[in-house]
This record gives structure tokens, sequence and C-alpha cells, in this order.
């Protein structure tokens, strides 16, 4: 199998069936936003621990497969983790989007990183950069946020 048709089939598989879709119990942090240019609408919910881990996290949203796709691929990938690991991610994600740089994080499995990667594709659509781009800058605003 082509690189090409693995990452559409990893997007279309996360699109279809999006992973940590709801509201996470308990959460203490949540973030939303809207990308009028598309139509997607994106709600993260992020309950942090007191070690600053994200002990949960997860989304409600709508929108064309790329934006759900992301927001799916985003959740499984940090939860879990500790935030200044999963802020690296975040700023690594938006990196390969902009800069066409590589995801090269050591403490990421092979198969995350290619999950990541899969939505590297829109670098040559700069109508759909935002669709996989929102969610990962909302990430980063319901941390910065309080409830
Ligand atoms: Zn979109």
């Amino acid at each position: 199998m082509e690189l090409k048709e693995l990452y559409q089939e990893i997007i279309l598989d996360h699109g279809k069936n999006p992973r940590n879709k709801g509201v996470c119990p308990d959460y203490n942090h949540d973030a939303k936003a809207h990308n009028p240019l598309c139509g997607d609408k994106v709600h993260i919910y992020l309950k942090l621990d007191k070690e600053k881990k994200v002990f949960d996290l997860s989304f409600e949203g709508e929108g064309c497969a790329i934006s759900l796709a992301s927001a799916s691929i985003l959740t499984e990938t940090l939860k879990g983790k500790d935030l200044t690991f999963a802020k690296k991610v975040t700023e690594d994600f938006l990196n390969m989007v902009k800069n066409k740089t590589k995801i090269t994080l050591n403490s990421l499995t092979e198969d995350q990183i290619t999950t990541i990667t899969s939505l590297s594709g829109v670098q040559e659509f700069p109508m759909r950069v935002k669709c996989a781009t929102m969610v990962w800058h909302t990430f980063i605003s319901a941390v910065a946020k309080n409830n």
C-alpha cells in the first residue's frame, strides 16, 4: 500500500469512527472553536490532574472528515500524556503542517507518529489547513483556560 493511501485510510477511519467523542466526566478545562470557512465546530474537554497530566480528553464537534479525524487523532494521541509532552506534540504537529517538518518525538510510538503524520497531506490544500489545525489550537486554549 502506498503511504498516501494508508494516510487516507487513517483519516477516513478516524473521521467515520471518532475516538473520545463526547463530554468526559469531571473535566476542568475546555475551549471551543469554529471555522467559518468550512463550517467545522469543535469543543475540547480536558481533565488535568494535580501532576499536570492529561488524565482525560474528549471532544464534541461537527464538520468535515479532516476536522473530525484531526480531533479524534489529537485526543487519542495526547490522552494520558504529561502536559509538557502534549504541548510539544501539538507544537510539532503545527510545525509539520505549516513548515513541512517531520514528527520525530521519541516518546511516541511509530504507529502514533504515522497516525499524526497522516494529516500532513493538507499542506497541499491551503483551504484545508485550518480544518486540521483548529482542534490543536483549541487544545492549547483549553489548557490555558481554567474553569
Ligand atoms: Zn473542514
